[in-house]
């Protein structure tokens, strides 16, 4: 009988379907979360961020990376779209060793695309000439096209000209890329986080065939977590992130959207109780639509809330929650 860590780590850590679009055809897509030995970076240092280290474990070889792929076989529908996450980079070879990255490319037949997650220093002319360039799509987390955001708020471990190489290399290659923008790191006013941002999709958009934009979403045993107990971070309202996605269709033609995780909650992307599933519904089919048109008619008291934040963290000069400060009293989950 196995032991539960080698089960655990001959099991992905997730596996879901979902929808998503090839250029402007909605299709359906598989996702699937590798567990692995970890983004090197998180072990050096790590996004201030990120709480994905705790998914990882450091004996994870490539026997165990086949068995999880064999569970993701076992549950293929021949989705058209396959989308595989590492909670690293699957271009690292020791994090994804060659051998498991082409049982992977071989794995899927009828998938028309398949997207993975990589750091920009991986994306190199010899990485890219072991994958079939038609069917592939990399997700490139810039989060932010700010060098000074990037290392200070962050702790990215790379600069926006890494991207701009690796994103470089991708157009020259004819590979789709779907550029990572997050919205709200540590240490910015919900206002300036909103202009990062904005600024950031209209530097990404050259590069990009669609840009994500993640809300931050406060992940356990992160530096985040921290600030967000003491009250000196809150994470975006979703008020934020309309803005961002209005501007972002204003800016660019390009298919710029979300799918925040932890939205509604405390530690996702939030507005108030009364107005969340409506807001976040929209966002949802914006996500598909891109029609501007969803946001319509979405309003709530709480936006005096909102716009009272944003007020107050300018006079102030702080990005902490205002709003948390003041209140008497408040819960955490
Ligand atoms: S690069 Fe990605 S996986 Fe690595 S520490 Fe940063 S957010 Fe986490
Ligand atoms: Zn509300």
């Amino acid at each position: 009988m196995r032991s539960n860590s080698s089960d655990r780590a001959q099991t992905p850590e997730a596996l879901w379907k979902e929808e998503d679009l090839i250029g402007n055809e909605r299709v359906r897509a598989m996702v699937l979360i590798l567990r692995t030995s970890g983004c090197w970076w998180s072990k050096r240092k790590g996004c201030l961020m990120c709480g994905y280290n705790s998914a990882s474990d450091s004996s994870i070889g490539l026997s165990d990376l086949l068995a999880q792929l064999k569970v993701a076989i076992g549950r293929y529908e021949d989705e058209r779209f396959v989308k595989i996450y590492t909670s690293g980079s699957f271009l690292d070879r020791n994090e994804v060793p060659l051998e498991a990255r082409n049982a992977v490319m071989n794995a899927f037949p009828s998938a028309k695309r398949i997207l993975f997650e990589s750091r920009p220093e991986f994306v190199t002319e010899e990485e890219l000439s072991t994958l079939p360039n038609d069917r592939v799509q990399v997700a490139l987390g810039l989060e932010s096209s700010s060098n000074e955001i990037l290392k200070k708020c962050i702790q990215k471990g790379f600069s926006v000209e890494d991207y701009e190489r690796a994103a470089s290399l991708l157009r020259e290659k004819d590979v789709p890329v779907r550029t990572y923008l997050l919205l709200k790191p540590p240490f910015l006013t919900e206002k300036q986080a909103m202009q990062d941002t904005i600024r950031s999709i209209e530097f990404a958009a050259p590069y990009s065939e669609s840009i994500s934009i993640n809300p931050l979403n406060v992940q356990k045993d992160t530096m985040v977590e921290k600030l967000w107990r003491r009250g000196d971070y809150r994470p975006p309202w979703l008020f934020s992130l309309f803005e961002v996605l209005k501007a972002g269709k204003n800016l660019t033609g390009k298919r710029v959207f979300s799918s925040p995780s932890g939205a509604g909650s405390l530690r996702g992307v939030h507005n108030c109780e009364k107005c969340d599933a409506n807001f976040i519904e929209a966002v949802k089919r914006h996500s598909f639509s891109q029609d501007l048109k969803e946001f319509d008619d979405l309003d709530c008291e709480c936006r005096g809330r909102w716009q009272t934040d944003l007020l107050l963290q300018g006079v102030m000069r702080t990005s902490v929650d205002v709003e948390r400060y003041l209140a008497d009293e408040l819960l955490f989950d």
